[in-house]
C-alpha cells in the first residue's frame, strides 16, 4: 500500500510503497477514505525539537482519519467489515489507576497514533477494536475526518458552562475556529476570537464569532468597551499556544474567570501569578479528547446543525500530499483533507 511516512531523521516527508499492516486479535483493520493534515504532522514535517525527540523514524505518519472496516481480528466482535469508522488516536494503557477508574483520558501512559506508532497517511490502518469509533454515514467524510481536532475544540470548549456567558477563544487556528461555533451553539453571549492572522480572523467570523479582534492593531479593553463589556470575559479557551495571548487572556478576564488551556505553550511561557492570585481564576489544562464522552458530544453538535465545513479550505488527492503541507506552513489555509479513494 502507499502511504506518507518520515524515513529519517530531518525534515519533509515521503510518499512510498509499505506492507499492509496485519491485524492482530483483537485489532480493526480500516481502509482509509479521507485524513487531515493536523499542526503535529507540520512539527513533523520540519523536525523540530519536539518531533526529533518524540517520532521514531521510520515510521508512516497522521492521525486524523475517517475509514471503513475492512478486516477484523478474531476476537472482535463489535465491528463488521464495511462499517464506517473514526478512531481515537490516543492509544491507553488499560491498566493504570486512571484506565482503570474509567478516565482513559487521563492515561499516564498514552501513545499516538502517527506519533508514537504506525499512523493513517496510508491507504490501510490498524487499530486497537477499543479505538475505532462507528460514526454516522449521513456526516461527510470530509467532517469526519476533521473528528480528532473536532474533539479538541469540543473537549475544550465544553469544561465550563457558557450559557449566557461572555467567551475569549485566544488564537483563529482550525480548532479556535471549531470552538468558536460550538460556544455559539452552547449558548454563550458574546464569543470574541483574537488572532494576529487576518485570513483566519476572517474564518472565525464566517465561524459565527461574535467580534474578531487582531491583537497586533486593536486592544482588548477597548473592544470590551465597544461591545458593552464591563467586568471581562467569564471564560478563555487558550487555543494558540502563545504566551502573548495567554498573558492577553489572563488580563481580560472578570474575577472568577475560568480558562481552559489547550494551546501548547514554549517550555516555561511566563505569567503575571497575582492576577490569577487576586483575579481568582481558575487554569485548565486540556489533552486530546475525553474518552468517549467528547466523541459523543460532538457527532451530536454535528447532527444537530455544527457546520464546520468553512473551516476546510482545501481537498486533494493524497499524492499531492507536499502541496498540502506547503499550504499549511504558509497559514494561508484552514483544514486539509487528503483524499485516498482516488
Ligand atoms: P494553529 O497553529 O493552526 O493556530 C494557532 C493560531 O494562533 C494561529 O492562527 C496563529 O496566528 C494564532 N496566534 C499566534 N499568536 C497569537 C496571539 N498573540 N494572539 C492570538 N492568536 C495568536 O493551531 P490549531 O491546530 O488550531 O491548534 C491550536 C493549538 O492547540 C496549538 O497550540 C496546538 O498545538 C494545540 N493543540 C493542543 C492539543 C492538546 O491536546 N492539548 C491538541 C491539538 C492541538
Ligand atoms: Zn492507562
Amino acid at each position: 500500500m502507499q502511504a506518507i511516512a518520515k524515513l529519517k531523521p530531518g525534515p519533509g516527508l515521503n510518499l512510498i510503497e509499505v506492507p499492509v499492516p496485519v491485524p492482530g486479535i483483537n485489532d480493526v483493520l480500516i481502509r482509509i477514505k479521507r485524513t487531515s493534515i493536523c499542526g503535529t504532522d507540520i512539527h513533523i514535517y520540519n523536525w523540530d525539537a519536539w518531533a526529533a525527540k518524540t517520532i521514531p523514524a521510520p515510521m508512516v505518519i497522521g492521525h486524523e482519519f475517517v475509514g471503513e472496516v475492512a478486516a477484523v481480528g478474531s476476537n472482535v466482535t463489535t465491528f463488521q467489515i464495511g462499517e464506517l469508522v473514526d478512531g481515537e488516536g490516543h492509544i491507553v494503557c488499560g491498566v493504570c489507576r486512571n484506565c482503570l477508574a474509567g478516565r482513559r483520558h487521563l492515561c499516564k501512559d498514552t501513545k499516538g497514533v502517527g506519533v508514537n506508532r504506525p499512523g493513517a497517511f496510508a491507504e490501510y490502518l490498524c487499530l486497537p477494536s477499543s479505538n475505532a469509533v462507528k460514526v454516522d454515514p449521513t456526516i461527510s467524510l470530509d467532517v469526519l475526518s476533521c473528528f480528532d481536532p473536532l474533539g479538541n475544540a469540543t473537549h475544550t470548549a465544553l469544561q465550563y458552562d457558557l450559557v449566557g456567558e461572555d467567551v475569549l477563544i485566544t488564537g483563529a487556528g482550525p480548532i479556535g475556529c471549531m470552538a468558536a461555533a460550538i460556544a455559539q451553539q452552547a449558548g454563550a453571549r458574546k464569543v470574541v476570537v483574537t488572532d494576529v492572522n487576518p485570513d483566519r480572523l476572517a474564518l472565525a467570523q464566517r465561524m459565527g464569532a461574535t467580534r474578531v479582534v487582531d491583537v497586533s492593531k486593536e486592544k482588548l479593553p477597548d473592544v470590551q468597551h465597544e461591545i458593552g463589556m464591563k467586568e471581562g470575559f467569564d471564560v478563555g479557551l487558550e487555543m494558540s499556544g502563545n504566551p502573548r495571548a495567554l498573558n492577553d487572556m489572563i488580563d481580560n478576564m472578570a474575577h472568577g474567570g475560568r480558562i481552559a488551556l489547550l494551546g501548547i505553550m514554549p517550555e516555561r511561557a511566563a505569567v503575571d501569578w497575582n492576577k490569577v492570585v487576586f483575579n481568582m481564576l481558575t487554569i485548565r489544562g486540556i489533552y486530546g479528547r475525553e474518552i468517549y464522552a467528547t466523541w459523543y458530544k460532538m457527532q451530536s453538535l454535528i447532527q444537530r446543525g455544527l457546520d464546520i465545513t468553512p473551516v476546510i479550505t482545501h481537498r486533494m488527492p493524497f499524492t499531492d500530499f507536499e502541496r498540502g503541507f506547503e499550504l499549511m506552513r504558509s497559514g494561508k489555509s484552514g483544514k486539509i483533507v487528503l483524499n485516498w479513494e482516488v
